[in-house]
């Protein structure tokens, strides 16, 4: 069965070198995602399509070698990529990093076979929790085409997500929702098309340890704990279709 994602997220390293008090992470762990655990993704799977792909952390720039090799394994395997989305926090440039994001900038464009207006959009998260980024660091980054200008906001108190640190900190106004990790079945479909067969998936997030997660935007501990199964142990469509490791866990709570 052919992987059909709308949108796809993958955590580089759960390292950062801020501590920002709002963070929905927690404490950073020493985790970098792997070669290992990138190659039998790929490996795995059949990766058809990505609609949006998106990279976090932890702070991405800090795995910047393995964003690269992430991308190379996209254009060895000749995805269909739309476009890329990711925010870093302005205090460390990496060669690789910024190598890997023009090869995939390159590619989108050239696989479309037109000049696209985005082929991905890299930010720097800049407000009142964050350190103002290195000017050097902007400095090196401003010239690439999909670089989005720096502009420092006001995170607002109802966007503050409610895990991690934000939680510890009694930031966030919302109550946290498990739900978001546990309703995998949600958030895919198995369709037919031109006699193919394709598992179209809404979201999906994989974790610098391998872990297969429904929602993204929560702490690392909640992510392991409410991981559906891991890249290096499953295909994807075994874990969406024979039952993931938190279904045979909500089983017996
Ligand atoms: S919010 Fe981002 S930059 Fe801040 S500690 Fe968390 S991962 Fe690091």
């Amino acid at each position: 069965m052919k992987l059909y994602y709308s949108r796809l997220q993958i955590e580089l390293t759960r390292r950062c070198n801020q501590k920002c008090a709002d963070c929905c992470r927690g404490d950073e762990q020493k985790v970098d995602i792997s070669k290992e655990i990138i190659d039998a993704f790929f490996e795995k799977n059949d990766i058809y399509h990505i609609g949006v792909l998106l990279f976090s952390g932890g702070e991405p720039t800090l795995n910047g070698k393995m964003l690269e090799y992430f991308v190379d394994k996209i254009i060895e395997k000749d995805i269909d990529v739309d476009m890329f989305i990711l925010s870093i926090n302005g205090l460390s440039y990496s060669e690789e990093f910024v190598s890997g994001l023009n090869k995939l900038r390159d590619y989108i464009i050239l696989k479309s076979g037109r000049e696209r207006l985005y082929p991905g959009r890299l930010m720097v998260t800049q407000d009142q929790f964050h350190k103002d980024a290195d000017k050097e660091v902007i400095e090196k980054l401003k010239h690439l085409s999909y670089f989005s200008p720096v502009e420092k906001h006001e995170m607002e108190e109802e966007n503050i997500l409610p895990y991690g640190r934000a939680y510890e900190n009694g930031l966030s106004k919302q109550e946290p929702d498990l739900s978001k990790l546990t309703d995998y079945q949600k958030n895919y479909k198995v369709k037919e098309y031109e006699g193919s067969t394709y598992l179209v998936i809404e979201y999906q997030y994989i974790s610098a340890n391998g872990n297969v997660v429904n929602d993204g935007c929560q702490s690392y501990d909640l992510m392991d704990e409410y991981a559906l199964g891991n890249v290096q142990k499953q295909c994807i469509e075994e874990i969406y279709i024979k039952g993931s490791e938190i279904d045979k866990r909500l089983k017996y709570i």
